[in-house]
């Protein structure tokens, strides 16, 4: 009898510790869209990459941030490689793993070349926190990332379910980083340049939500962090970009100092004209509706 009530006693402790027990980490799915066979929307444009490649690029951006800047947080991909993964072995691998949150990456078309912009997708407006994650990446896009944000849709919106979207179990939001049939856009997201900003804007909503979400965890990295690489960080504001080689003192500058960086991508804009050099995001920001009214009106602030 004694030996059963002691059973009984240490199943009782046992259970009641993995109740209070806290969590230490967060697991995030990152979904490159597409792969192998499925190469997802074509680009017509010379040079240009088709939305499995961009999307694989954007996802290892987004997942290397999230290790070099965060901690107790695991990242695991869908695809790493130009494999084809169906639908159906997505959604198992999130929800057989039982990862916190699922990042799916992609790359928007359209018949109409005009029509660009990002998209944050959930599967409905009433999964509260994919919405509110969803919202948070929009917001990072247009406001940081300089991005026209076409906003957070959900399955009434595109009139179909996404199957990523309505078979995961946990937080998860479809993105579509931009209009690879826009040509100014397709620009953007074929360079290492672009694709870096737009991971990092999805990073940093990702850190706002889970920082939120998750009190009891630190997410911050302790020695080495990124705070010493941003105490470092210099800011400017990118008025242009182009094929060829421009000169600084071309007049199409308007007298402005510019800092040419030329970038290390195959796509066909590889150059890229920095003005100012400031301390500070808001500094840059600052400067930023001068430079627009000089006639660069798609200028926005990025780190030098
Ligand atoms: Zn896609």
């Amino acid at each position: 009898m004694r030996n059963i009530f002691l059973v009984l006693c240490s199943f009782l402790v046992i259970s009641i510790g993995n109740t209070f027990a806290q969590r230490s980490q967060v697991v995030v799915m990152i979904d490159a869209g597409h792969g192998g066979k499925d190469v997802g929307h074509e680009t017509s444009i010379s040079g240009h990459q088709n939305e499995k490649h961009l999307n694989l690029k954007i996802a290892k951006f987004l997942g290397g941030y999230i290790e070099k800047y965060l901690s107790n947080v695991k990242v695991v991909y869908t695809r790493t490689d130009d494999s084809s993964v169906s639908l159906d072995a997505r959604v198992d691998k999130a929800n057989n793993a039982k990862v916190d949150y699922f990042l799916s990456i992609h790359c928007n078309g359209n018949e109409n070349k005009n029509v660009r912009g990002t998209e944050s997708h959930v599967h409905s407006m009433s999964s509260t926190k994919s919405v509110k994650l969803a919202r948070m990446i929009e917001k990072q896009f247009s406001s940081r990332a300089g991005r026209r944000s076409r906003g957070v849709k959900d399955k009434n919106d595109l009139q179909h379910s996404l199957q990523v979207l309505k078979f995961t179990e946990m937080t998860s939001v479809l993105v579509e980083c931009g209009f690879i049939t826009n040509a100014r856009e397709a620009n953007y997201l074929n360079t290492t340049y672009g694709q870096e900003i737009i991971a990092s804007a999805v990073f940093r909503a990702f850190r706002g939500f889970i920082v939120q979400q998750h009190p009891n965890i630190s997410f911050k990295k302790t020695a080495g962090s990124s705070a010493t690489t941003d105490a470092n960080a210099r800011y400017g504001i990118q008025i242009a970009s182009s094929k060829e080689w421009i000169d600084d003192e071309d007049s199409r500058w308007k007298s402005l100092e510019v800092k040419r960086i030329k970038l290390n991508t195959t796509s066909a804009y590889k150059y890229i004209y920095i003005v100012g050099n400031y301390a500070s995001r808001s500094e840059a920001k600052a400067k930023l509706t001068g430079i627009r009214e000089k006639g660069f009106k798609d200028a926005f602030v990025t780190k030098r």
